[in-house]
């Protein structure tokens, strides 16, 4: 009778064992769905968290290069005021604490790297007005490269850090005479001063039509002599040269260094007229073929002849003292059917007497450039990052802004200083 029971024992076991197969199974498929989910949302865990990571610290890093930039321009606004120099009137110029400028629409404050000092800020210092760019008081200095702090609203070719060179003027556009391609005589240009100064505020029209990039290979105070270049390269361009023409250059100050440098380069012989010891060693470095030094010989126009063939007289004078005996010079040192350019401005109110039949007979083309357009700017600044343009050969020195007056009453007394480049 054992065995019926043994088959119920037997049986049971056999249930037991199916259920606690079946149990381990759906368990096993339990603990393998779990893991999955578990592993899923894991992963999906640690996308959320590395997007959220990645957001969080775009959102931090332009938290931060903003706020850099609201402490940057609450540096600049609080400091409130700037050391500049104010002109006053003849000979009479103070280093003031005057209010830092702002950007309006347009507009770009630049931090001023190097403002060069240049002949007509020599004259404007002497005489104590310009006619066309400065009545004082007024901000001083025309002639400068930096780097931009600020741009105004709007302005889409230049931001903060940029370096590059502002021009001291901008034409109109809308003009007779800019319709004619003769921006250097608009009918409303546009003048800038303040370059000596830490920082200066170029008005929109200049940041338009005159503010350059500079290339990174060019030093600021190189590109500052973007614009007295311009007026050289003009001078010279208007005078419709051709290469190896016999060019007299008549004044050893910076400007008519400048455009025998530039003549020189375009392949003129040239013959520099000066008075200065120091201004001979500069005409000679800058390529003058002859110099004939004003004080040393008795007539500057004979000597001049004397170096052309026959006594002809040369195929172009330029006149860069701006004095009446200067142009009445140049005048006589061309040849038959010459350029004369007189590129040198006299003070307000001098007349010069020329002869008429010389010039008629003669055939003399008298020319009188003056300032720069857009697009001599470029040219200028082009030249000089060319690396052919001596740029240092004009900067004989460097001053603080404190010691301006003091190089301006350097500058007058005509040693062999040609610029200084003031660093505020
Ligand atoms: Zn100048
Ligand atoms: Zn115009």
């Amino acid at each position: 009778m054992a065995n019926p029971v043994k088959a119920v024992i037997l049986r049971g076991r056999k249930t037991v064992e199916n259920v606690v197969e079946e149990s381990r199974k759906k368990a096993e498929k339990v603990v393998e769905g779990g893991l999955n989910t578990v592993e899923t949302v894991v992963e999906a865990g640690l996308n959320t968290v590395e997007t959220v990571v990645v957001e969080g610290r775009k959102k931090v890093e332009s938290a931060v290069s903003l706020g850099r930039k609201t402490v940057e321009h609450a540096l600049l606004r609080d400091r409130g005021t700037m050391q500049a120099a104010v002109l006053h009137g003849r000979e009479d110029i103070r280093i003031e604490h005057v209010p830092v400028p702002e950007a309006g629409p347009g507009e770009l404050i630049v931090s001023v790297g190097a403002a060069l000092t240049c002949g007509t800020d020599l004259k404007v210092f002497r005489r104590g007005y310009h006619a066309r760019m400065i009545v004082p008081p007024a901000l001083f200095g025309h002639e400068l490269a930096g780097t931009v702090v600020e741009a105004g609203a709007g302005v889409a070719d230049f931001a903060a850090g940029d370096r590059v060179v502002a021009l001291n003027s901008a034409p109109c556009g809308l003009c007779y005479f800019c319709a004619r391609g003769q921006e250097n005589l608009c009918d409303d240009l546009l003048f800038n001063n303040g370059a000596y100064a830490e920082f200066i505020r170029i008005p929109a029209r200049i940041v338009a039509k005159n503010t350059l990039h500079i290339p990174g290979h060019v030093p600021l105070e190189h590109a500052a002599l973007t614009e007295p270049l311009a007026c050289a390269v003009h001078g010279f361009e208007d005078s419709h040269p051709y290469p190896g023409d016999t060019v007299a250059v008549i004044g050893g100050g910076p400007l008519g260094l400048m455009i025998l440098h530039v003549a020189a380069l375009a392949g003129c012989k040239v013959i520099a007229i000066v008075k200065h010891d120091g201004q001979v060693e500069a005409a000679r470095q800058l390529g003058a073929a002859h110099v004939v030094q004003t004080t040393s010989i008795r007539n500057a126009i004979r000597e001049t002849r004397a170096l052309t063939e026959k006594n002809r007289g040369v195929d172009i004078a330029i006149e860069a003292v701006g004095v009446p005996e200067a142009w009445e010079e140049a005048v006589e040192m061309v040849r038959k059917g010459g350029t004369v350019n007189f590129f040198g401005g006299c003070a307000l109110g001098t007349h010069v007497s020329l002869d008429t039949n010389r010039i008629h007979y003669s055939d003399i083309t008298l020319r009188a450039t003056f300032h720069h357009t857009p697009a001599i700017c470029r040219k200028a600044l082009d030249l000089i990052a060319s690396g052919r343009f001596q740029a240092g050969a004009f900067i004989t020195g460097h001053a603080h802004l404190y010691e301006l007056n003091r190089v301006f009453e350097k500058l007058m007394k005509r040693g062999s200083e040609i610029k200084t480049a003031i660093v505020p």
